[in-house]
């Protein structure tokens, strides 16, 4: 009789525009949810991952990149968390599972302990659960002033895996009297079942990523646990290329310049700012715009390029990261970059937010060789370094 984990990954993650759902976004280069997978992978028989019918292509690379020996199932979820258990669960009747452990994508850094404990107290408990004993002064308030202060006696913090025998937690979820809807977790199914649920120690470092500095913590547990000495650069380039088109006017590096020609591109393709934006992409290992912003997305038809580059920095900065410096070269025949040079890495200061000082805008010719030297188009190449004081 096998133990399986389920791993549950079905949210969509609803922030504005071209954004990755958090359980997919990359830490230390795996998905957040693939984290949990490799964790899992070593302790139980059998992983079922649960996912958005959105994110199969993510959850297929992800199983094909991570080639692990224990077999990984995948389940589409329902619109709740409680569906998607359910789904999973039903996907596993008939399969001769004992145990079952539901987990939450969003815990990537969960201790093999803790899931060696789950397993073996369900060898003497119908369910059991991990948790932390609060142990902060609890208050309410009300417009931030504190209204009331509330005991922390008997009070846990919730954690995952919960486990539990599978029949029993089935037949939990089955039970029409049994509002799986509006119950706040595993847990609480199991005991409107009317079974028990075993309390053992949780552990810190299991934690719900939930906000962007929750990245910079998670990055923190894994490099304490990798034993990785104190990172805190990181350089990435940059290299883009714009056809010229028929037009009046072109942007570089957020200026528009006057000139006989256009650049062409699905943006307003300010080649400059793209091959900046790629560069703080490529130093963080998060893909390229293209990632970010599909071009087959029709909402970026003629963006502004300045979308692009604020979100690559904001992402640098949740990830503890500040832009040290950078430096552009654009390649081209035409037009004259030196009129308008100090003008660019002013537009790119306040874009970025930092110092002009820290921008660097050049430009050089292909001594009339190549697709540049033929003033077919402009090339442009970006570097730039990624600093944290974390
Ligand atoms: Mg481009």
């Amino acid at each position: 009789m096998d133990t399986v984990a389920i791993i549950v990954a079905a949210g969509v993650g609803s922030r504005a525009g071209g954004e990755i759902p958090k359980q997919w976004q990359l830490l230390e280069g795996i998905p957040i949810v693939g984290h949990s997978v490799l964790r899992f992978a070593q302790c139980v028989d059998k992983i079922v991952l649960v996912i958005h019918p959105k994110h199969q292509s993510y959850a297929d690379r992800l199983i094909n990149n991570l080639a692990l020996q224990t077999p990984v199932d995948l389940v589409h979820g329902g619109e709740t968390r409680s569906r998607s258990v359910h789904n999973a669960l039903e996907w596993l009747d008939g399969k001769a599972v004992s145990k079952v452990l539901i987990h939450d994508g969003a815990r990537p850094l969960i201790p093999r302990r803790v899931i060696d404990d789950v397993i073996n107290a369900l060898n003497d408990s119908v369910g059991v659960a991990p948790a932390l004993a609060v142990c902060d002064a609890l208050w309410k308030g009300v417009n931030n002033i504190v209204t009331d202060t509330v005991s922390r006696d008997g009070l846990w913090r919730a954690q995952t895996p919960q486990g539990f025998r599978f029949h029993e937690i089935l037949s939990a979820y089955r039970n029409p009297t049994t509002n799986v809807l509006t119950a706040a977790d595993d847990v609480e199914i199991a005991r409107l079942a009317g079974y028990n649920v075993t309390i053992i120690t949780g552990d810190e470092d299991n934690l719900k990523i939930t906000f962007p500095q929750d990245f910079i913590r998670a990055q923190n547990i894994l490099h304490k646990e990798k034993k990785v000495p104190k990172m805190n650069m990181r350089v990435g380039n940059g290299f883009d290329v714009h056809a010229f088109c028929e037009g009046s006017h072109l942007w570089l590096c957020g200026v528009k310049i006057p000139h006989t020609r256009s650049l062409l591109g699905h943006s307003d393709a300010d080649v400059g700012m793209h091959t900046l934006t790629d560069a703080i992409y490529g130093a963080l290992g998060e893909g390229d715009i293209g990632v970010h912003f599909p071009p087959s997305d029709p909402q970026w038809r003629g963006a502004e390029s300045h979308i692009f580059l604020r979100h690559a920095v904001t992402r640098a900065h949740e990830r503890g990261y500040k832009i040290a410096n950078c430096d552009i070269t654009l390649i081209c025949e035409e037009p004259k970059i030196g009129p308008h040079q100090e003008k660019m890495r002013q537009a790119l200061a306040s874009i970025m937010v930092i110092d002009r000082s820290r921008i660097s805008v050049k430009a050089t010719t292909s001594e009339r060789l190549g697709f540049t030297g033929r003033k077919e188009g402009i090339a442009a190449m970006a570097t730039v370094l990624l600093a944290s004081e974390t």
